[in-house]
């Protein structure tokens, strides 16, 4: 049996996170009550004119920008003609040539190593209605139509036919998804449908050069499932070939339950949608000033930042992709780090690598996980930014210990209060009063003789059970660094 390779192309759509629509001055929000954001524009009546959204102009430039685009300063609108009743007008106002973006590229890293996956365009274009089939889970026996999201802004990415697997694919939706958060040029949440994906699939015998019969997988949005569907897709190729069948163009559905792809409809050749200029808006050409100004807005993207977090705040690699992996989170961690910096205590001027990465511990290991625990996204996270900043500072003073401050942490969490009340309210304050734990030490030296004569006879382990029975007089508050400090002396006189 043949070895195949796997060639998979990706045609993202984003919505633009712009106010209003793309030709009109409705709101583009999600969820509103159905058909109540639209206008004579968005609805289709004849005659209407479409009036271009310079901000979602701005978001498809800027968008190409980060991702290595050449901006292509001319810009044009097509009408792209089919019958769809989402679609009252029969057509869809999107650009075809030339795009505002093309000949992009994207990094992803896969197994180790970096693969640069090259983007063909980005172009700009409106969103159709929706037909509604049933409500409140009750199926009905006719469809409803709700234009809320006609005309709502959509940037529509098309890659190059270069990723290799079901893994590739993946790393390189959720860098995308990433960036385009960071710029915030859409708000790419698949479960809002914000960010769609077209997947087209196929195979062909290693080391040949055309390419195979291509499937195309329409309208997923999850990511996960992306990559499920491919696998699957990919399989089922094989086999139609091996068993010496032959495969047709044609459109898939995945069917996330029965976690296969079923066929759609088939599609020999391109359809023909007789593109053509859109009378009603003229084409016009974008400023040099417009582009560069853009240009300035996307300096730090989230390789930039986790260099420069590695750089100025000492992290490892892993600590600042960890946190720069998501932009929000990389946000709260310097929001943290800033008022921890601009606290007063010297001890953290002096200890700024040990607070950067006590800091990213805490967020890495703790606070996410109860997010996690409880689905919640770190801009809803009960702890603020600040009271962490807080509790960490409470550490480096040695106030509290790593192990009390945990028990404060669950209180922070639960409660949503500032650390110093906690720690006030409970009594929890670590002793780190020298002379206090002196006492405490002889005590327990002269309640122990039997380790104390094990240790001196070079039993060192032996003194585990002397700080044991200081940390249990203290209960459990005397600073552990300091306890063993002052036995070790005690003992070695
Ligand atoms: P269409 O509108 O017919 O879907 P597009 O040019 O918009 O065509 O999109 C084609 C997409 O399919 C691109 O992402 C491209 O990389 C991908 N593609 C083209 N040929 C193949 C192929 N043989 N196997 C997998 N993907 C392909
Ligand atoms: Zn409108
Ligand atoms: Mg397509």
């Amino acid at each position: 049996m043949a070895d195949y390779e796997t060639v998979v192309g990706l045609e993202v759509h984003m919505q633009i996170n712009t106010k209003s629509k793309v030709f009109c001055e409705c709101s583009a929000k999600f969820g509103s009550e159905p058909n109540s954001n639209t206008c004579v524009i968005c609805t289709s009546q004849p005659g209407a004119i479409p009036i271009l959204n310079k901000k979602a102009v701005e978001a498809v430039v800027k968008t190409g920008l980060a991702l290595n685009f050449t901006i292509n300063k001319r810009c044009t609108f097509a009408r792209k003609q089919y019958f769809y009743p989402d679609v009252p007008k029969n057509y869809q106002i999107t650009q075809s040539d030339p795009p505002l973006c093309s000949g992009g590229k994207l990094a992803i890293i896969v197994g180790g190593k970096e693969k640069i996956v090259n983007i063909a365009r980005i172009h700009l274009e409106e969103d159709a209605g929706k037909l509604v089939h049933e409500i409140g889970g009750k199926k009905l026996n006719y469809s409803l139509l709700d234009l809320n999201r006609a005309g709502v802004g959509l940037m529509e990415l098309v890659t190059e036919p270069e990723i290799s697997s079901p893994q590739e694919a993946l790393e390189f939706l959720k860098e995308l998804k990433n960036i385009v958060e960071y710029l915030e040029t859409s708000e790419c949440s698949m479960e809002e449908g914000k960010m769609r994906c077209d997947v087209n699939v196929s195979i062909r015998p290693v080391g040949q050069k055309e390419f195979g019969t291509r499937v195309e997988i329409k309208n997923m949005n999850s990511i996960s499932g992306i990559r499920d569907a491919i696998t699957y897709e990919v399989e089922r190729q094989k086999e139609v070939l091996n068993s010496g069948g032959r495969l047709t163009q044609e459109t898939r559905l995945w069917d996330a339950e029965e976690r296969i792809t079923k066929s759609m409809r088939s599609k020999e050749g391109a359809l023909d949608y007789r593109y053509f200029p859109e009378p009603d808006l003229v084409p016009f050409d974008l400023m040099d000033s417009f582009v560069e100004e853009l240009r300035k807005q996307v300096l730090e993207l989230p390789k930039a930042r986790k260099t420069r977090f590695m750089k100025d705040y000492g992290l490892s690699e892993y600590d600042a992709a960890y946190l720069t992996s998501v932009r929000m989170i990389a946000d709260y961690y310097e929001e943290s780090l800033n008022v921890l910096k601009n606290e007063k205590s010297g001890v953290l001027a002096k200890k700024f690598v040990v607070a950067a990465k006590t800091l990213a511990n805490w967020i890495s290991t703790e606070l996410s996980a109860k997010l996690n625990a409880s689905k919640t996204s770190i801009a809803d996270a009960p702890v603020s930014s600040r009271n962490l900043a807080k509790l960490v500072s409470l550490i480096l003073d040695g106030a509290i210990s790593g192990k009390m401050a945990k028990t404060v942490f669950e209180e922070m969490y639960e409660k949503s209060t500032d650390p110093e009340m906690i720690v006030k309210e409970k009594g929890l304050m670590q002793i780190s009063d020298e002379s206090a734990i002196v006492k405490m030490c002889e005590e327990a030296v002269s309640e122990s003789p039997k380790a104390v004569a094990e240790f001196k006879s070079g039993k060192e382990r032996a003194v585990g059970a002397v700080i044991g029975l200081v940390m249990k007089k203290s209960k459990g508050q005397a600073n552990p660094q300091l306890v063993n400090k002052i036995l070790m002396e005690k003992l070695k006189t």
